[in-house]
This record gives structure tokens, sequence and C-alpha cells, in this order.
């Protein structure tokens, strides 16, 4: 996962891309950066580490022209290098050109092959560079028609945002698997990957930008071409975005991702309720949301047992055991005068190895939980994700390997159900126009072949672009 940013001829453009980027922190803790054009040079700054400690003061001054692209970047496995941080930024035949992306493609293989043996030379590990090189082939002819020979040759998922020379264009895949919103400040064009970006900065949302779209902003100026593709392929807009990933004062995908979690608790509480509960709960943030529409639903009390430390930093130095076991319990803590001798319901997003929420449950008990019933707002996640989202192979993924009766063993609730994948297509508006492979398996592109031994061998798979 990735945020992405994108402003076009504003005279603040590198402070639009850093708070909005700030808005954008959920989507990438492990490193951000910005890309500016001066009318001669693009200038970048990146850095590891949050938005808020990737800048200062003198990087933002540093940073000078009127359009800008940024990118806040997920912890992958791989190699968190210095090199490997974007924007990415590459001169040919004297055209600066910057790209900023999210998603992760599923062809990089044969199109690593292809340009090797073409006598490419690669920088850095992830497959966001390959669409440069991919770029600085297709220089002739109009830049419109460039992006698309060059956008078609890719597959699998990616939102884009570019800076070449001071035009900001922005790409969406066909099937339009990541978010890219469109917006408006001061009169002028800009995208980031969620609305909650645009609010922030005081932009006006305008619209989605469309699976398939390019567009090529210059300020007041916009123009968009769209690839063949997308009148062929079915979109397949990422479900686990709304059940986890986007945040739920963003727009994408045509609803308000709040509301989605709230429908999505609401039909937990249909197919799984525990009427007789003392209360409904949330482990927080991510699953306050589903939790209320459960509780709504049953007309059962929300309370909130436990209390979240907002004030946990990635740093926390943890070399030795007591430490890390600190490091848990730092984060959240359960409150024992709401817990004690209470049945009650926790209503969690998703899980993915088990390993949190048993340690989650452990406390709930410490603190007095007399029964535990567990409730989970999507399906059991079952499949690796190969279009972004950081699912590991299957042998980690908890229901890959256990029944729904041995996790709930494992994490030692008293009961344990998962929303049906009936019941979370029918919480989305539009259901048709998901992906939901990681519960169905139901791929809508081709995962890599020869996936197991890409997975261990070589060397690209575990750095993608975002
Ligand atoms: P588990 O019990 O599987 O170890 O952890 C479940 C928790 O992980 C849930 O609270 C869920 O919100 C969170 N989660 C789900 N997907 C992701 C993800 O992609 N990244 C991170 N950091 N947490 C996730
Ligand atoms: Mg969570």
């Amino acid at each position: 996962m990735c945020g992405i940013i994108g402003v076009s001829q504003h005279k603040d453009a590198a402070q639009l891309a850093y708070s909005g980027l700030y808005a954008l922190q959920h989507r990438g803790e492990e490193a951000a950066g910005i890309a500016t054009y001066d009318g001669h040079n693009i200038l970048i700054k990146k850095q590891p580490g949050l938005v808020a400690d990737a800048f200062d003061e003198r990087a933002i001054n540093y940073l000078q022209g009127d359009s800008a692209i940024g990118h806040c970047r997920y912890s992958t496995t791989g190699s968190s290098n210095q090199k490997n941080i974007q924007p990415f930024m590459v001169t040919h035949k004297n055209t600066p050109i910057a790209i900023a992306h999210n998603g992760n493609l599923t062809n990089t293989e044969a199109l690593y092959r292809r340009l090797e043996e073409e006598g490419s030379i690669f920088q850095t590990t992830m497959d966001s560079e390959i669409i440069i090189h991919l770029l600085a082939r297709q220089r002739n002819g109009s830049i419109e028609d460039a992006f698309v020979k060059v956008l078609a040759q890719l597959e699998g998922a990616y939102s884009l945002v570019f800076l070449v020379e001071g035009t900001v264009v922005g790409a969406r895949d066909p099937r339009g698997f990541r978010p890219l919103c469109l917006g408006t400040i001061d009169g002028t064009y800009m995208l980031a990957s969620e609305s909650c970006s645009l609010d922030l900065i005081g932009a006006k949302f305008e619209r989605e930008i469309e699976p398939g779209e390019i567009v090529f902003i210059k300020g007041k100026e916009i123009k968009s071409v769209y690839m063949p593709e997308r009148k062929t392929m079915k979109k397949s807009h990422c479900i686990f975005e709304n059940i986890y990933f986007a945040r739920p004062d963003s727009d994408i995908f045509d609803d308000n991702i709040y509301q989605v979690r709230k429908r999505l608790g609401e039909q937990l509480a249909r197919e799984f309720p525990v009427s007789d509960a003392d209360f409904v709960m949330a482990i927080p943030d991510s699953g306050n949301y589903a939790a209320l529409g459960y509780a709504n639903e049953l007309g059962l009390p929300l309370e909130m047992g436990i209390v979240r430390n907002h004030y946990i930093g990635r740093t926390f130095i943890q070399p030795t055991q007591l430490l890390r076991d600190l490091r848990v319990k730092i984060k959240l803590n359960p409150i024992q005068s709401v817990l004690q001798g209470k049945r009650i319901v926790v209503v969690e997003d998703s899980i993915v190895r088990g390993t949190t929420s048993r340690s989650r449950v452990e406390s709930l008990r410490k603190a007095g939980a007399k029964e535990i019933h567990m409730r989970i707002s999507c399906p059991p996640i079952k499949s690796p994700c190969f279009y972004g989202i950081d699912f590991p192979d299957s042998n980690e993924l908890i229901a890959a390997n256990k029944t729904v009766e041995e996790i709930a063993g494992f994490i030692k609730v008293d009961s344990l159900k998962y929303l049906s994948v009936e019941g979370m297509l029918k919480a989305m508006s539009l259901p048709e126009n998901f992906c939901d492979a990681c519960f169905t398996g139901n791929y809508p592109v081709q995962p890599p072949t020869n996936r197991s031994k890409y997975l261990m061998e070589h060397p690209y798979h575990h750095n993608t672009g975002g």
C-alpha cells in the first residue's frame, strides 16, 4: 500500500503536498517523499519515517516550484533501502520525470526480462522504475499516446502520479484496484489517493479518476484520455480498502467508508447475533465503525472497553523481550471496571495472522471479561494479495490453514464468527465492482506465474512500489 498526491500550478505546491500526505499517513508509515518542478529541474526530498519526521522547514523551503507530487510508503518485507523511497526521478532527453506509485504490478518478471535484454539498467528494485523505462522508450509522438501505450503493457494494480516537467499526470489501472481522487483548490486541479486528504487542505472533492483514465493537469487545464482496455475489463476495486485500509472519513469507490463499515457491522449482527450479551465493544480504532453498526442493529449498548494510546511511535525501542511485551500493551489498555464479569461481543474488522487478536483477547480476560464472543466484519482471509495489500503468503494467513473453530481455539474466545462473503458484498453499494480475491481466491488478474519460486528467489518481488 501507499498514499500518493499531486498538486499543479499552485504557489504553495510543496506545502500542500506535505499537508495532504499527512492525511494519507495511514497508507504508509515507512517513508515519505515529495518532488517539485521549479521550471527547470525536479527537486526531491525523501526520508524514512513518518511524514512529520521526513520533512522540516528547510526541506519544504528547498522544494521550490508550483507543481508537486508526493508519496508515503508502506513497509514491505523487502529492504527499506533509501533508494527505494519514492518519488522516483530520472532525466531522459533533457526532460525530468518523477513518478509515485500505489499498487503492485503482476507482470514485472516478464517486463524486467525484456527491458534488461534490451539494455536497461535498473537503479532500484521497485516495480515503479519499470514504468519510467517504458516511458523513456515512448518519447516520440504525443505525451498522451505515450502514456496510453506504456500503461497498456502493465498488468495488476496501479494508481500513479507523475510530474513531467510542469504537468501533473494521474492514472488508474483499467480495473481501478486502488483509489485516486480529483480535487480543486484555488481554481487549480489536484490529485490524492483519498478524499480525506483533500478535506484537510481545503480542496474540493470533484470526482474519482475513472479506472483506465489518464489525466493531464496543468493548473486549471485538465485533459483526460482513456485506455481502450477499460471497456473490456470488469471493475475490481479492492474491497479490503473498504474493510480496513482507507480512512473512514474518505469517499472512495462511490461510497463513504464510515457508512460502509457501519453497514458491515449491521450485516454481521444479522448473521451472527449475540442478543443477550452485556455490551458490544470494538478493538480500536479499526473495529470501531463495524462495532457501532453491530450494536445499533441489535439494540445493545456500545462500550469503549479499551483505551488506545495515541502516542505510540514506530520508534519505540524493542531490543529485549521485556520491551517487546510492553510494546503490545502500550497501544491498547483494557478498562477493568468496564469489563469485570461481563459477557461481551468484541467486534474486529479483520484477522490476518491471528497473533495480535490472540494477545488482545488475553488482555481482555486478564481485565476480567467473563465471556468473549468475537465477531469479524469480513470473511476469513484465505488467499494472498498480489495487488498491493500486504497479505503474506498463505502459510502465514491463519484462515488459510485453520478452520474457524480452530482459530477460535487459537485466539481463545468463547465463540468466533466471520461475516459471509454474500453479506460483505451486500454492504457495498455497488457489489459487482469489487475484487474479493483474498476471501474467495477469485483473482481478476492472473497472479505472477511461478509465484512461490518468485517470492523466494526474485530480488524484485519484495519491493513493490507502494
Ligand atoms: P492479527 O490478529 O491477524 O494478528 O491482527 C489483526 C489486526 O490487524 C486487526 O486489528 C486489523 O485491523 C489489523 N490489520 C488488518 N490488515 C492489516 C494490514 O494490512 N496492516 C496492518 N498494520 N494491520 C492490519
Ligand atoms: Mg485493527
